[in-house]
């Protein structure tokens, strides 16, 4: 096989994918990060000594990958791709402390996780279809690490950092910040991809900040499905159909709703987590 000597070359990297007969799936969102700086800077956030053990999501052909095994001792790598995977393996499968793990990450990571524990640190440039839905499977089962840094596409960026009140703040804002302090760390234009996807990129940070440790939290994230059930309706009639009025009798319901400072008549786009976190206190009490 051929292997990459120059990441920084998109006629190399076109070659290697010719001569070895890899297509690129837009379905696996395949955009290899061609932009040093872009990759240096990713490094550098993950703010991590060498003894921290890594996992990387999507490695591609390791753009990423081929730095973090010169620094990092142990690097855990998840491919659904799996000619990449034999490109990974041979290129990197030597390395002591490396692994491959093959397959969907949404499905694979829970058994490396109860093999290895949960790593030190997590990056990946996700692919855009399933970056909500391999945060999601982190954040519902409880698998945080002390740091993530991860490229998403613009908009959902924005939906992970955006305040009560505005037009992107959703369901998924109140799962990530339920757990993560998410920091907006710059755009990464198309031109820093090959092949240029349609879409700007977002390099974000996540940190855990501990804020709620004695929430349910899954009685919490069955209420902020409910609450963005509907995004127009009132809190009231989106509870009442929910899990939670489906559950939980209305009067239990509406002493939490007042106890916590929530009007029934508010709409779940306007409340900040912290007083859904207080209300799933009182529902659970
Ligand atoms: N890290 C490489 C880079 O920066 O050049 C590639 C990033 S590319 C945006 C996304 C990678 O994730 C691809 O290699 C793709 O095959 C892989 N991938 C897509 N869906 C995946 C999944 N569910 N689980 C694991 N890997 C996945």
């Amino acid at each position: 096989m051929k292997l990459i000597e120059n990441y920084d070359s998109v006629s190399e990297i076109k070659s290697v994918l010719e001569i070895n007969g890899f297509g690129m799936s837009k379905r696996f969102g395949q955009n290899f990060l061609m932009s040093p700086g872009a990759r240096e800077k990713i490094i550098n956030l993950l703010d991590a000594s060498p003894e921290a053990k890594i996992w990387e999501i999507g490695p591609g052909l390791g753009a990423m990958t081929h730095m973090l095994i010169n620094y990092f001792d142990a690097l855990t790598v998840f491919e659904i791709d799996y000619g990449f995977i034999r490109y990974l393996e041979e290129a990197f499968g030597s390395e002591k402390g490396f692994r491959i793990i093959s397959g969907d990450f949404v499905k694979t990571w829970k058994a490396s996780a109860q093999e290895e524990g949960v790593p030190d640190r997590i990056l990946g440039n996700l692919p855009y279809n399933s970056a909500s839905a391999i945060i999601s499977v982190l954040i519902e089962n409880n698998c945080i690490p002390a740091g993530m840094v991860i490229t998403v596409q613009k908009e959902m960026a924005q939906r992970m950092t955006a305040s009560p009140g505005s037009k992107n703040y959703s369901s998924f804002s109140m799962l990530c910040q339920y757990v993560f302090t998410i920091k907006n760390m710059g755009d990464l234009k198309a031109g820093s991809f090959y092949p240029s996807p349609d879409v700007t990129s977002t390099i974000i940070t996540l940190k855990p900040h501990g804020l709620y440790p004695g929430v349910n939290s899954e009685l919490y994230f069955r209420v902020i499905r409910d609450l963005f059930q509907s995004r127009r309706k009132q809190i009231r009639n989106n509870l009442t159909r929910g899990w939670t009025g489906k559950n939980i009798p209305w009067a239990t319901v509406a002493m939490a709703l007042k106890l916590s400072d929530i009007s029934p008549d508010d709409r779940g786009e306007n409340i900040p987590v912290s007083s859904i976190a207080e209300f799933v206190q009182y529902l659970d009490s």
